[in-house]
C-alpha cells in the first residue's frame, strides 16, 4: 500500500505520490500553538488533522519523526506576527506573571485538551526559547549569505533580494509586485528597507521582559525564524512534510522557505501540507474575532451558540467526517448528526466479538479493505473512509440480525479491518468501554494506595490521592477501608 499514497502538495498545487527522501523514514515539521491562551477548538482541528497524518504514515511502517513546536516567544501581534508586543510577554504583564508561567500554564493546557482528543505526541516538541542559540546562529549565516541586514539592533530578511534567486510567492502563488502593491505601510516599520521585509532578530525595548544577547543587540527572534531553527535541527537541511493551518501559509510558511533557501540553498520539505480552517457561521474560528470557544465548553454544552454538550470523542468524529483541505463549519445540527454516527459506528464494533459464523460466506470484506486504504491513499480522505466504514457497520448488523452470514475467515478479516481504522487510524475511543472500566481501574489504584500506606509509604499514598483528587476524585478513608467519588 505504501508506494500507493498521494498527497496535495501546496508547493505544486496538486496530489502528488508520497515519495520520503530516505524512506523508511518519514521527517515531518507542523507548527505548534503559541501559548499565550487556552487552545481553541479550531486550533484542535489542525493538530487533529495531523494526528490522522502522523498514525496514517505509522500504519504504513514508516518510521516517522514528528516534529511539533511550542512557540513561547518572539510571535508578535499583527498579521506577519512581527509588529507590536509579544503575545506572551503582554499577557504575563497584564496577569502580573512570569512569562514562564503563561508559557507553563497554556503548554500544560494544550496537552491536556489534545490527549483528551486521542491526539498522539509528537516525537519531539522543541521550544522556541530553548534553541536561542541555534537561531542566532541562523540569521548570522543569512547575513553572511546578503540576505538579510542589520539596523539599529534589529536584523531584517531582504525579500526582494531574496526573490532574485528563487520566487518568494513560491508557496502562495502570488507574486511578488501584486504583494508589494497590496501591502500597508504601518508605522513603527521605518528601519525595514522593504514592505515585504520582516524582522529575524529584534532589538528590545526597555520593557521587554523576554530578551537575550546576540551579537546585534539585547533582543528577541523573529517568530518565522524558530521554525527554520527548529526543523532544521531535528530534520536536518531537506525533509518530508511540513504542515500547519492555511492560515500560516502566505507568511509564515513562505518566510520559513525564503529563510532556509537564503541559508542553505535548500528548499527545507518536498510536501507541504495545509489543513483548512473551523468555522463558526462561515467565519474562521479565532480568538480576535470573539467567536472561538473552548474544547471544555463543547463537553459541558456551557455556551451560548450550543443546545447542549458532546463527548470528545464526538468532536474528534466531527472533524474526521470533513477532509483536512476542505474548510468544516461548525453547527448544532453537524454535531448531533455526529453524535448519531458516531454512536452507530461504536454499536457496530461492540456487536464484533459475539458474531456468529457460518460454513460459507455472502460477503467479502477484502474489496471493502481495499477501499478503506484507496480513501487513506488519496491525500488521507477520511470522509470517504468513514464511508466505507458505515457500510462496514451496515454489515455487521445485518449479520448480527441472522440477515447475512459470514464465515471464519471473513470475520477475522473484518474485526482487524475495523481495529486498524476505526482505532489505530481515525484515533477513535469507544468512551462507553472507557468509562465502564473505569471503576475497576479506580479500586485497583486504592488497593495500590492500602499497600502503600500498610508498608510505611506515606509520600505515594498522598501522591496518589492528590494525583486522583487533581483529575476528580476524591478518595474517602474510613475504618472499613478506603471509597472513592467523584468530586
Ligand atoms: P496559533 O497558536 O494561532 O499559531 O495557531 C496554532 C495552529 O492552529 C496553526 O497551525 C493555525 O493555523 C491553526 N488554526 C488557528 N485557527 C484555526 C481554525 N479556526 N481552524 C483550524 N486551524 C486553526
Ligand atoms: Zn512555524
Amino acid at each position: 500500500m505504501k508506494q500507493n499514497l498521494f498527497v496535495y502538495n501546496t508547493l505544486t498545487r496538486k496530489k502528488e505520490e508520497f515519495i520520503p527522501l530516505n524512506a523508511p523514514h518519514v521527517g515531518m515539521y507542523v507548527c505548534g500553538p503559541t501559548v499565550y491562551s487556552d487552545v481553541h477548538l479550531g486550533n484542535c482541528r489542525t493538530y487533529i488533522s495531523f494526528d490522522l497524518i502522523f498514525r496514517y504514515l505509522t500504519h504504513l511502517e514508516y518510521k516517522v519523526r514528528y516534529v511539533r513546536n511550542i512557540t513561547d516567544a518572539g510571535h508578535l501581534e499583527g498579521d506577519g506576527g512581527d509588529q507590536g508586543e509579544d503575545k506572551i510577554s503582554k499577557k504575563a504583564k497584564i496577569a502580573q506573571l512570569e512569562p514562564m508561567e503563561i508559557v507553563q500554564k497554556y503548554t500544560v493546557g494544550f496537552h491536556e485538551v489534545l490527549q483528551i482528543f486521542n491526539v498522539l505526541p509528537p516525537s519531539i516538541e522543541p521550544t522556541a526559547t530553548g534553541h536561542i542559540i541555534e537561531q542566532i546562529e541562523l540569521v548570522k549565516e543569512i547575513l553572511a549569505k546578503g540576505f538579510a541586514y542589520e539596523v539599529n539592533g534589529s536584523v531584517y530578511f531582504d525579500v526582494e533580494k531574496y526573490n532574485r534567486i528563487q520566487d518568494y510567492g513560491i508557496l502562495s502563488g502570488r507574486n511578488l509586485e501584486d504583494m508589494l502593491n497590496n501591502t500597508r505601510t504601518l508605522g513603527g516599520q521605518e528601519e525595514k528597507r522593504g514592505k515585504l521585509d520582516f524582522a529575524l532578530w529584534i532589538k528590545a525595548k526597555p520593557e521587554h521582559l523576554m530578551k537575550w544577547p546576540s551579537p546585534w543587540s539585547v533582543g528577541f527572534p523573529g517568530w518565522h525564524l524558530e521554525c527554520s531553527a527548529m526543523s532544521h535541527k531535528y530534520l536536518g537541511e531537506q525533509f518530508d512534510i511540513h504542515g500547519g493551518g492555511i492560515d500560516l501559509m502566505p507568511t509564515h510558511h513562505s518566510n520559513e522557505i525564503a529563510q532556509n533557501v537564503a541559508c542553505c540553498g535548500k528548499n527545507p520539505a518536498t510536501y507541504w501540507i495545509h489543513t483548512n480552517m473551523l468555522t463558526v457561521n462561515g467565519q474562521k474560528m479565532s480568538k480576535s474575532l470573539g467567536n472561538s470557544f473552548l474544547p471544555h465548553e463543547l463537553f459541558t454544552g456551557e455556551h451560548s451558540i450550543l443546545n447542549k454538550g458532546y463527548s470528545p470523542m464526538t468532536v474528534r468524529f466531527f472533524m474526521l467526517q470533513a477532509h483536512y483541505r476542505s474548510t468544516l463549519d461548525f453547527g448544532n445540527e453537524a454535531m448531533e448528526a455526529s453524535e448519531k454516527g458516531f454512536k452507530r459506528l461504536m454499536t457496530a464494533v461492540s456487536l464484533i466479538e459475539n458474531l456468529k459464523t457460518s460454513a460459507t460466506t455472502e460477503v467479502e470484506i477484502e474489496p471493502l479493505m481495499q477501499r478503506c486504504y484507496a480513501a487513506m491513499n488519496d491525500d488521507f480522505n477520511s470522509p470517504v473512509l468513514i464511508a466505507e466504514l458505515f457500510e462496514a457497520a451496515r454489515i455487521i448488523n445485518s449479520i448480527n440480525d441472522s440477515k447475512l452470514n459470514i464465515d471464519l475467515t471473513n470475520l477475522q478479516l473484518l474485526k482487524n479491518m475495523m481495529n486498524i481504522f476505526v482505532f489505530d487510524i481515525l484515533g477513535l475511543k469507544d468512551e462507553q468501554a472507557a468509562n465502564n472500566d473505569l471503576p475497576q481501574i479506580l479500586n485497583f489504584i486504592v488497593t495500590l494506595r492500602s499497600k502503600a500506606k500498610s508498608n510505611h509509604d506515606y509520600a505515594t499514598s498522598d501522591q496518589i490521592r492528590d494525583g486522583l483528587q487533581k483529575i476528580g476524585f476524591q478518595l474517602n478513608d474510613s475504618k472499613d477501608g478506603t471509597s472513592w467519588s467523584k468530586i
